[in-house]
């Protein structure tokens, strides 16, 4: 009887243990890559396009003139599949959807230590939100363009363009054509790095910093598997 009173007593501590993990994991690996891959919490798993660095310049199109890429471009990292889900990067607010071809973009309102952040996924198609949804770092939000779409934009759009926003994005007037975009970036207009510094972070940075906190502080085997559940 004692024994067994013993064992159910091991047993809820080894609960709240396990509870306690899950719950610091939760907060602390709160952001995620948003991509569909195997673990969304390693740089490992994926590949940017070669000119899809952080402040590389850029040139994308006539009308727009040399700049500092605001974002990073990660390659379609799953060749095989048609289908490949973008998350959102963390919980926060869809304040900006625009669903108009190959700028296709989506805007999140987060809140990180004490600040506002916003992240902007760019080149995507089948949005799942509108503005004003609350989004978990779990949300799938849209997915990459399918071949069919590619052929028709243009294989340049193979890659899910990712920005990390520091300053308020732009507010805009909606359009018919654009019910729903309410902001715009400033991804085309940052010609200097003090520029470009002032209103973005580079995203590899950001996550690796959030990683390393989490990594630093996790304390269970249960936090790492609460971790590798939200890989799905
Ligand atoms: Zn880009």
């Amino acid at each position: 009887m004692n024994q067994n009173l013993q064992a159910a007593g091991k047993g809820f501590v080894l609960l709240l243990l396990m509870c306690t993990g899950i719950k610091s994991a939760t907060a602390q690996s709160q952001w995620l890559l948003p991509l569909e891959v195997e673990n969304r919490a390693s740089l490992r798993n994926v590949r940017l396009t070669n000119i899809g660095a952080f402040a590389l310049p850029r040139k994308t199109r006539p009308t727009v003139s040399t700049h500092l890429h605001a974002g990073i471009d990660f390659a379609r990292w799953a060749r095989d599949k048609d289908t490949v889900r973008v998350f959102a990067a963390s919980a926060g607010k869809v304040i900006s959807v625009r669903t108009d071809g190959a700028f296709a973009q989506i805007i999140i309102e987060h809140h990180d230590r004490g600040k506002k952040l916003w992240t902007v996924y760019e080149h995507v198609a089948g949005i799942r939100v509108r503005p004003g949804e609350m989004v978990s770092s779990q949300t799938v939000i849209a997915r990459l363009m399918s071949r069919e779409e590619l052929v028709h934009y243009g294989w340049q759009f193979n890659h899910l363009h990712f920005e990390i926003l520091i300053a308020p994005p732009k507010p805009l007037v909606p359009t018919l054509r654009t019910p729903h975009r309410y902001f715009m970036t400033y991804a085309l207009e940052c010609e200097t790095e003090a520029e470009l510094l002032q209103r973005y972070i580079n995203p590899p940075e950001f996550f690796k910093s959030r990683w390393q906190h989490y990594n630093l502080s996790k304390s269970s085997g249960s936090a790492s598997e609460a971790l590798s559940k939200t890989r799905k």
